[in-house]
């Protein structure tokens, strides 16, 4: 394979930028194009709902390299530029302003967009999503005493907001569609940890909740109201319903697409000359057996790498297994491998859920699928060869990482 002389990267996250880094980190010496639609240099978007929002870390506290690194790696970083759509077979893109660039190789790295609700209202003024440092910004204008804020939706972002806003002193509302929160990710054995959690630091949690439409005066939020007539007040109405990733470059380069950009375990994608890394990435994974996509931070740190190598031209495949963390109040977890529902034959548990400090294995076949580590530490790299391995492991002896070991 000849070296490829000019590396497009269409999206300016995380991945976006790690890719950048791993070209020069590499030894890639031509030319390095990324594309940003956002303003602001490549940003990790964790502190959007913790530290940053909070207003307790500086905004550049989140950036991934300070815009003299691009400088001084010869990175075009082209902010507020949007890629529109990709000739595939002319190796060609296109810019929102018009202009077109061509490709040797192209990595995609588009990320996700939030859902929205299809509701009544959901369009007015204060009603919200996160997402952006703009949109951090704007929630964070009705944290405080005397606010009340409405969040939809108890999956991760919806409950780390809903934390953060009580630490400011607002008084919260989750509205969760589902009998518990995150019982999809966690299991009825786990979700009622994060519901006590909540309701613990003053949420008022409604479970099985149905939303009917947004309120609003003047096309400004107030409320919500429930589909059993209840009519919520509030100030801003935050909606976490989880994201889509976001597809349109990738569609219009007509690579092959489910969940996601398809790629294989070297994160190529249908055209040989297209990658597909972080929350777009359908990946082929060579440990799983199986593909998944993968909505969170490690995956966009770290597959850029390993696309990289096989861009340039070696034999490398992405093995790292999935892995993601939350901080809410003083609670901090780690979660290791992948057990959708319906995936294990097992859970065990060992530590105390009551005092929220346990470590929890999703098993089949006595192997482990996945761990989760809530307030108890250095877990994760002792499970992940287990994982990795396929080792068959004897459920009580998992007690050596609970929170006693
Ligand atoms: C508030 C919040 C908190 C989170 N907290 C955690 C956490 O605690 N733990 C965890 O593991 N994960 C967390 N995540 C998830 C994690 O941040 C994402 O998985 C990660 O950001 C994905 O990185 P990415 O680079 O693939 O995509 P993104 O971060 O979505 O970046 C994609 C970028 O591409 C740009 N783009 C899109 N289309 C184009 C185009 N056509 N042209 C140019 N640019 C384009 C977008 O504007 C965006 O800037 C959180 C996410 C959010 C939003």
């Amino acid at each position: 394979m000849s070296t490829p002389r000019h590396v497009a990267i269409v999206g300016g996250g995380l991945a976006g930028a790690k890719t950048a880094e791993a070209l020069r980190d590499q030894g890639f010496t031509g030319q390095v194009s990324l594309l940003a639609a956002e303003s602001h240099p490549p940003y990790e978007r964790p502190p959007l709902s913790k530290d940053y929002l909070a207003g307790g870390a500086a905004f550049d506290d989140a950036i991934v390299h300070p815009l003299s690194w691009y400088r001084d790696n010869d990175v075009d970083l082209q902010l507020g530029a949007r890629a529109t759509g990709v000739d595939a077979a002319a190796h060609r893109l296109h810019r929102a302003d018009g202009s077109a660039l061509d490709y040797d190789k192209l990595v995609l790295a588009t990320g996700s967009v939030p859902r929205r609700l299809p509701l009544p209202g959901a369009d007015a003024a204060g009603v919200l999503t996160l997402r952006t440092r703009e949109d951090a910004d704007a929630i964070r204008a009705h944290f405080g005493d005397g606010k009340h804020l409405v969040v939809i939706g108890g999956g991760w972002i919806g409950l780390e907001v809903a934390a953060t806003a009580r630490g400011a002193g607002t008084a919260v509302t989750v509205l969760e569609a589902a009998e518990l929160p995150l019982i999809g990710v966690v299991g009825p054995e786990l979700a009622p940890v994060f519901a006590a959690l909540h309701r613990d630091h003053g949420v008022d949690l409604l479970l099985g909740a149905q939303v009917a439409a947004i309120t609003t005066e003047d096309g400004a939020a107030t409320g919500v109201r429930l589909a059993d007539g209840t009519v919520i007040a509030s100030d801003a109405v935050v909606v976490g319903v989880g994201v889509a990733p976001d597809l349109a470059v990738a569609e219009s380069a007509g690579l092959a697409i489910d969940n996601g950009v398809l790629v294989d375990a070297s994160l190529r994608s249908s055209d040989p000359d297209i990658y597909a890394v972080g929350d777009i990435a359908n990946h082929d994974h060579p440990v799983l057996g199986h593909r998944v996509r993968v909505e969170h931070w490690a995956t966009a740190l770290n597959q850029p790498a390993s696309a990289v190598a096989a861009l340039l031209g070696q034999d490398t495949v992405y093995r790292e297994l999935p892995f993601f963390y939350s901080d809410q109040y003083d609670l901090g977890l780690e979660y290791i491998g992948h057990a959708p529902p319906g995936s294990h034959d097992r859970l065990v548990v060992h530590g105390d859920l009551e005092a929220r400090e346990f470590v929890a294995f999703w098993l089949r076949e006595e192997r482990i699928l996945a761990a989760m580590n809530v307030n108890v530490w250095d877990v994760v790299d002792k499970v992940k060869p287990l994982i990795t391995n396929r080792t068959r492991v004897d459920p009580q002896r998992l007690e050596k990482l609970g929170p006693d070991a």
